[in-house]
């Protein structure tokens, strides 16, 4: 205990929990009862925050206890929204790694016997222990609860928290507003169900609670595989049964008991006893863990009954004690509920939990039936105080079309609460975040790494992509294998051999590494917005279990990989549009206990859609529904980048560009998972070969914006070059540089693009980073004019020289023209007009027309995705490309001809060819064999407009990407014929109805085709 004792101390200077009241005098009410007032506060002007939801029923929380609510009440015809918190449902038994039923439970309701089904493997085991069922698997869980709620109708996403309540024009409770990763939305509801571990929302609504006892409190957490840790400080219990694999492997669990000293209820304080857990009770061998503390919460709600006796029974409690006092129209459901400590243990066995659920349920909607129809909803504003200057800046879109029909709420003026205050928040604990909060808190800044699941690493551990793909394995990379090895992973760390490092011990090395330095980690917390002020970022929007608030920040490194932070902050960035529908292939792979390596790729997702997330783990869980587990952390090799003060381009890493601002050595070859677009790329293809590429620290600052930098897969880069500089190591040592470079901000005082160069990557050379020729580099472009007229005489021979022509452009095309109108060669000559075509020029259209009319159908390139390099296109698809580029009219009869030729069974590449020459010919007289072509058997019907078609149409083959391509075809098809005026209404069906698929990348693609944007 002394230990534990001994090293708690809640490290936020500004550390205060809170709860956020409908309205000024909630607010100051609950403030003073929690006896938390924060220092400070962050204005927040007065916006509509869309409506994603308008039902009877709202629950929050994805509890088993939630689920059964969110059933019944769907049941009695209720239209129902679950807002779960975590990437899944059923958090009280997964997250918490509760899984046994204890002696005498016997599931009895339908849904409770799918839970608690044993597996099948546990038949083996029977003799080893009569008394206990064997408990089921986290898939299972997790699955039947997903396949509960869509047999009753009720709709649900995943990773969305709680921020505020909304109220009617009555002043009473009239839904939520949610944060997640789309950013945050409303939910009007007549009746909310608090499903939270916390009761958060109850807070928020302002009801009464027990003060949160000051001193050691008692948690539970459970650790899978390895030994039991014995010290003095925690109490270890072997559980009855062990946990079995997909293949039968059993693993013994252990739970251990810890009296943790807790400052307060807040959720900063929950957050180190976490990190404090975690150093009592991390076994070397062990394969997984507890993602959250286990606590009968000591501070309950005043209910409008408080029962003091024993628990009676689910199915007999009085659900007075569920209500708070002086609060209607919501319901708790946690062990917040006013009854004693022994009897909130009782109801949060998930029998019990699961019991009660469904009477609050079917209660939620008996209330919801006497209350009429909502109006004057709005989230009102809250009293005015002297604020941090800068106001907060998010996403307030929705992410599908149809969603605007519900219109939106207003939320008034208010203010936030500061939650923290630190020199470098780093938000993402991925690849690059976690050593990016390591350099810059050894650096001495006061670091907080923020991460929205439980555990360090992302897509290298908890993504289970634990090897290495080539990387410039130096540096700081080469500290982390080292590492590795020394905390009990022999030999891992250098995956170049083919073996997978062990993710649980690079997670714990990150973790240690981090506390060591000083930095706080905070689990479980999403970045959602920014506090701007003039271009400036001075701090970090949070959603947390227990609401919403800013983090202050000198310096803000966005690691969420998909530049979160930067967009909400308004920064320029480019993803899917209505220009290109390029993503490599994503995938969330299968999860068995202690899994190193599993490499997914089967869809497109786009991290940021929470309706896309949704309908991807809903649809893996279909496709490996055998496995343990799901992962959590989504695998998506291309994210939102941001558009930096320098974009890298593939031609910077052929040409070999150096540059005065180098960070990074990076090292890979073009691993495209999928097609490429640019320009050059479709006369020359990248091949396998290994390349290296210098990043410069430019393209790690938002362009406009300051206090900001962005790592990983959100820098600013060509699509097409990321391949070369996203791997492991060098992601590694760019958050390391990163987080350097933060630091020298903060001390020096400067802004981040005035702080001196030549210092950091002194520093990055001794680290070894970089080698030390970089210091000398200086820009290396433009390139000489010789450089030029030679790769002009050149290029015929296998377009040797062309990268040089595409980086110079204004002085090679007046070259070029000339050498084509000088070519004897035919060869030449059709090489000359494909280059000038492919920069619009129609000087050789002849040629090109000539040639594409000689050719017949070549073999093309369909997209499968793991491990596909080089061409993405034939010969003949580059030409019809380059022939559309020239905009010669009398193109369109000679691809309309190759057009006649193409069906359901011709590859990929040929439809993205033709629809991309007629698209930019755009021409009306294409449009109807571009719709005969789509009417051909097997072409459309590919949209995932609903969950069971999604279910349906993913194969359960991990390397099976069928849909996703018919998907593409048909979509690259009906965006050609609806730029070339349409054909009786049939491409603006297709697009509309892709506007409403689930899955973002083509949503996103067909809203905006629609919205008429033009092709490039
Ligand atoms: C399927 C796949 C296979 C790959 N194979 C290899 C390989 O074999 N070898 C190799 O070297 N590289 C491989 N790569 C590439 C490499 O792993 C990635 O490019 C790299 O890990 C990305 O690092 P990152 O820091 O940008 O993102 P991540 O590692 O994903 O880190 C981002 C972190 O931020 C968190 N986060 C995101 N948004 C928020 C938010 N708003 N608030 C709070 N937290 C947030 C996430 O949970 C995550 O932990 C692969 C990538 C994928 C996807």
């Amino acid at each position: 205990m002394a230990k534990l004792l001994g090293t708690t101390s809640v490290a936020v200077v500004v550390c205060v929990a809170f709860w956020q009241a409908g309205c000024a005098k909630n607010q100051d009410l609950m403030l003073e009862m929690q006896n938390r007032r924060p220092v400070a506060w962050v204005n927040e002007s007065a916006r509509n925050i869309p409506v994603a939801f308008d039902v009877d029923v709202v629950v929050v929380g994805g509890t088993s206890g939630g689920v059964a609510a969110a059933v019944a009440a769907a049941q009695q015809g209720a239209k129902v929204f679950l807002a779960a918190e975590r990437p899944y449902l059923g958090e009280d038994l997964c997250g918490t790694y509760r899984l046994w039923l204890e002696p005498g439970e016997k599931p009895a309701s339908p849904l409770a016997k799918r839970l608690f089904a044993e597996p099948a493997a546990a038949r083996r085991l029977k003799s080893a222990s009569e008394t206990y069922r064997v408990p089921p698997t986290p898939m299972q869980v997790k699955r039947m609860l997903d396949e509960a709620m869509l047999q009753a109708g009720v709709e649900f996403l995943f990773g969305c928290y709680a921020a505020d309540v909304l109220y009617d024009g009555q002043g009473k409770l009239a839904g939520i507003v949610m944060a997640n990763r789309s950013g945050r939305q409303a939910v009007k509801a007549k009746v909310i169900i608090d499903a939270t571990a916390r009761a958060s929302v109850a807070r928020m609504a302002g009801a009464a609670f027990r003060p949160y006892p000051r001193g050691p409190q008692t948690f539970r957490r459970v650790v899978v595989g390895g030994e039991a840790v014995k010290t003095e400080e925690v109490s270890a219990h072997k559980m009855p049964t062990p946990l079995l694999t997909s293949q039968g492997a059993g693993y013994e669990a252990i739970e251990y008991t810890l009296k943790i000293p807790m400052a307060d209820g807040s959720f900063v304080s929950f957050a180190e006893a976490e990190q404090l857990a975690r150093n009592e009770t991390w076994h070397p061998k062990q394969g997984d863990d507890s993602e959250t503390l286990f606590q009968v919460p000591p501070d309950p709600m005043r209910g409008k009954e408080s029962l003091s006796g024993v628990w009676p029974d689910g199915e007999k409690v009085s659900l007075d004690v569920f209500r708070p006092a002086g609060v209607s129209r919501l319901f708790v459901l946690g062990g917040c509920v006013d009854l004693s400590r022994d009897g909130a243990e009782k109801l949060l066995r998930p029998l019990e939990l699961m019991k009660a659920g469904s009477r609050i349920g079917a209660a939620a909607v008996s209330e919801a039936g006497s209350i009429g129809k909502l109006s004057d909803v709005k989230l009102p504003g809250n009293s005015v105080r002297p604020a941090v200057s800068g106001q907060i800046s998010e996403n307030l879109a929705w992410t599908r079309p149809a969603q605007s029909e519900l219109g939106s709420v207003i939320a008034e003026a208010r203010v936030v609460p500061v939650v923290g205050q630190y020199d470098v928040v780093v938000v993402g604990g991925g690849t690059g975040g976690a050593p990016a909060g390591i350099a810059a808190a050894r650096q001495g800044a006061r670091t907080l790494v923020i991460e929205y699941l439980h555990g360090l690493g992302g897509v290298g551990t908890l993504g289970l992509i634990g090897k290495y793909y080539y990387g410039y394995r130096e540096g700081f990379t080469k500290e982390i294998d080292q590492a590795l090895v020394e905390l009990g992973g022999s030999g891992e760390g250098d995956s170049g051999k083919g073996e997978a490092w062990n993710s649980e011990l690079k997670m714990e090395l990150y973790r240690r590494a981090l506390r060591k330095a000083g930095a706080d980690i905070w689990f479980g917390v999403l970045g959602c917005g920014a506090l701007v002020e003039d271009g400036r970022v001075k701090g970090v929007v949070v959603a947390m279990p227990d609401g919403r608030g800013v983090v202050l920040a000198k310096v803000v490194i966005d690691s969420t990989g998909n530049a979160d932070i930067a967009a909400a902050a308004g920064a320029d960035c480019v993803y899917t549009n209505g220009h290109g529908l390029a993503v490599q292939g994503a995938g969330i792979p299968p999860q068995e206990i202690g899994a190193r390596y599993t490499n997914t790729d089967w869809t497109f997702i786009d991290d940021t859609d929470v309706v896309d997330v949704w309908h991807a783990f809903v649809v893996a869980k279909k496709k490996y529904q055998g496995a343990y587990d799901l992962g959590q952390l989504i695998d998506t090799r291309e994210r939102r980048r941001i558009v930096g003060d320098f974009v890298l381009s593939p031609l910077d890493v052929y040409l070999g560009r150096t540059f005065a601002d180098t960070i990074v050595l990076a090292r890979s070859n073009f691993d495209t998972h999928g097609f490429t677009v640019h320009p050059m790329f479709m006369l020359r293809p990248p091949d396998r070969e290994v390349i290296t590429a210098y990043v410069p620290y430019r393209c790690l600052l938002p362009k406009g914006l300051d206090g900001i930098l962005v790592t990983g897969l959100g820098v600013s880069a060509d699509r097409d070059v990321m391949p070369v500089i996203r791997m492991q190591p060098d992601i590694q040592n760019q958050g390391y540089a990163a987080g350097v470079a933060a630091a020298m901000a903060v001390k020096s005082g400067k802004r981040l693009r005035d702080i001196d160069i030549n210092t950091l990557q002194k520093h990055l050379v001794e680290k070894g980073n970089l080698p030390k020729e970089v210091l000398d580099h200086q820009d290396s472009f433009p390139l000489p004019k010789e450089q030029v007229e030679k790769a002009v005489e050149t290029v015929p021979k296998n377009f040797d020289g062309l990268e040089v022509i595409f980086a110079q452009p204004e002085r090679a095309l007046p070259l070029l023209r000339k050498a084509y109108q000088s070519a004897e060669n035919e060869d030449a000559k059709l090489i000359y007009a494909h280059i000038l075509a492919t920069f619009g020029e129609a000087i050789g259209a002849d040629t090109l027309l000539a040639a594409v009319r000689a050719k017949a159908w070549d073999k093309g390139w369909n997209f499968t995705g793991m491990g596909q390099f080089g061409a993405s296109m034939s010969p003949l698809d580059s030409l019809i490309i380059a022939l559309g580029g020239t905009g010669d009219r009398r193109a369109v009869d000679v691809i309309v001809e190759k057009v006649a030729q193409l069906d359901a069974k011709s590859e990929f590449s040929h439809f993205r060819a033709v629809a991309m020459a007629l698209e930019t010919l755009a021409v009306p007289v294409a449009a109807k064999p571009l719709a005969e072509l789509l009417k051909r058997p097997g072409m459309t019907g590919y949209a995932f407009t609903d969950i069971e078609q999604a279910k349906r149409g993913t194969p359960d083959s991990p390397a099976d990407t069928s849909t996703r391509n018919c998907s593409l075809r048909e979509l690259f098809l009906a965006r050609a014929l609806y730029r070339c005026g349409d054909y009786e209404g049939l491409g603006e069906k297709i697009l509309k109805e892709y506007e409403r698929d689930l899955r973002g990348h083509y949503a996103r693609h067909a809203h905006a085709v629609l919205g008429k944007e033009t092709p490039h």
